[in-house]
């Protein structure tokens, strides 16, 4: 019989790796079981054999703009043995043409695969997929659970659920709003909780809420409703901000030592009340987009509902005092950015008690307003390596690749990289990341603080950062290494028999 195959492409395989890719193990339910279980390859953990495909097998390949160029050379060697091969994800929704010219695809998804598939796998193996497939943005109540039973052997840290998809805001170097659409598409509380005891049964202590934003009413958003006299939108808000209570009172009623975290926007600090649940959920970690400290900045990337300055400080302390520990992330490059830009953030971000900190370079990604404008501009000028126009980056290998950025009217390149390397060094130097472990109480969970802290280091600033492929190489080894010593301390004991609050045991032998 002939198999399906569900692959996350990766040109660098760790071992281990942090969070579970959530959409092979919801391809994998929506697959259903009329063809067997289907065979899930992450090569962020190890290579896909393509001896493993046969002539007649279904492979699905979801990619985004990072993994494109890998992904095509899967679907190219997937169809060469005579397989039926079909596309997914952000890159294919956003490039279809390019996906089928050069990852040799039959089929195309563009849009949420979870209930679409089953029909292009049905037709795949009747022989006659269509070559494009409109999954569209479905509503919460349509989000598929995910097949944890598939997961094997413990190699990811975090497990993931999905809560919410879409972002009201519409930042200029972000595609989620363009991709996911601008309307919170929330799930049931139920649905969310049976995934996280899933997840806990099998020994995951640490869960990620995949959310484009886990925030997504605001004071703001109320108050402008308000105003309006037809009142049906306010009551539409009300009542996603409601669900939002009461997924995180049904998370606060699971075992004690889960720890979730989160994206979610500044402005969740202005809402004690919303804090104050997410403590109680154990909603602990979050990642908050603070891009720039200062007033151009944010106005750079239109989002000029953060804030800066001392501002900023007191509202990203406001998360810690209700025992939200933030993972600030900033980008480097934007035009109003100077050269003493690199230090002052780092300043203020030790200032805000920041427990973690990301900083990127502004690169202009395909679906984002910043893309259109750079590759206007590029496509003018015909930039291209090896006759592969700059503007497609992502097709050019990675050895040949130009670091791909917007031209910055005061700093060079490599004032801007080195600028931003030193941001990493500084923040996590061994003194400041033992001084931020008293976050936690106990000695090893101080130690556990720490290799967590230099394998984030490791893992996002290196193997990005560097310019010469020996250093990236020797950036994986060492995150490897060190991924593998995380991995212990974030596993938990499995509960096979843990029940979700309201469920009933069955008898056994059932
Ligand atoms: S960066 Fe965050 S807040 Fe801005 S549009 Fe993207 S998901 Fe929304």
């Amino acid at each position: 019989m002939p198999r399906i195959h569900l692959v996350n492409p990766s040109s660098q395989s760790f071992g281990v790796a942090v969070i579970t890719p959530r959409w092979l193990y919801v391809l994998a339910a929506a697959t259903g079981n009329r063809w067997g279980d289907p065979q899930i390859t992450d090569e962020t953990l190890d290579p896909l054999d393509l001896d493993s495909i046969e002539a007649g097998d279904v492979v699905g390949i979801g990619i985004h703009t990072g993994n494109a160029r890998r992904g095509y050379e899967i679907g190219r060697g997937a169809r060469q043995r005579g397989a039926w091969v079909v596309f997914g994800g952000i890159h294919t929704t956003l490039f279809p043409d390019e996906v089928v010219s050069h990852g040799h695809a039959h089929a195309v998804v563009k849009g949420d695969g979870d209930v679409v598939w089953p029909r292009v796998v049905e037709d795949c193996l009747a022989g006659r997929p269509l070559p494009v497939y409109e999954g569209g943005r479905i509503g919460g109540d349509q989000f598929v659970s995910a097949r944890w039973d598939l997961l094997g052997n413990r190699r990811y840290m975090f497990g993931s659920v999905q809560t919410v998809r879409g972002c009201p805001k519409h930042c200029s170097f972000c595609s989620v709003w363009r991709t996911d659409g601008q309307e919170p598409r929330q799930r049931a509380a139920d649905r969310v909780v049976q995934e996280v005891v899933e997840l806990r049964r099998l020994g995951f202590r640490f869960i990620v809420l995949a959310d484009d934003n886990f925030y997504p009413v605001t004071f703001d958003d109320l108050a402008q409703a308000r105003r309006r006299s037809d009142t049906s939108r306010l009551r539409e808000l009300e009542a996603l901000r409601d669900e939002r209570f009461e997924l995180m009172a049904r998370l606060a009623e699971l075992p004690d030592d889960l720890v979730f975290y989160t994206q979610i926007t500044m402005e969740a600090a202005e809402d004690p009340a919303f804090l104050d649940a997410m403590k109680r959920a154990r909603v602990l970690g979050a990642l908050v987009g603070v891009e720039s400290v200062t007033r151009q900045g944010l106005k750079d990337v239109y989002k000029g509902f953060n804030l800066s300055g001392d501002e900023l400080v007191s509202r990203l302390r406001a998360f810690r005092r209700h025992g939200v520990y933030i993972l600030g992330s900033f980008i480097f490059g934007l035009p109003s950015d100077a050269k003493d830009t690199f230090d002052t953030t780092v300043a203020l971000a030790e200032q805000a008690d920041l427990t973690f900190a990301q900083f990127v370079l502004l690169t202009p990604f395909p679906g984002t307003v910043d893309f259109e404008k750079w590759a206007a501009e590029e496509n003018r000028r015909g930039t291209n390596v090896d006759g592969v126009p700059v503007t497609q980056h992502w097709l050019i290998p990675e050895d040949r690749r130009p670091k791909v950025y917007t031209p910055h009217p005061t700093m060079s390149l490599e004032d801007i990289r080195i600028g931003t390397q030193r941001a990493w060094d500084r923040f996590y130097s061994w003194r400041r990341v033992w001084a931020r472990s008293r976050v936690v109480e106990s000695m090893r969970a101080r130690c556990a603080f720490v290799l967590v802290s230099k394998m984030y280091r490791q893992m996002y600033a290196n193997t990005g950062m560097a310019t010469d492929s020996a250093r990236v190489q020797r950036s994986a080894r060492w995150a490897r290494w060190l991924g593998l010593a995380c991995r212990r301390l974030f596993l938990g004991k499995p509960m096979p028999d843990l029940v979700a609050p309201g469920e009933h045991p069955q008898p056994a032998g059932h």
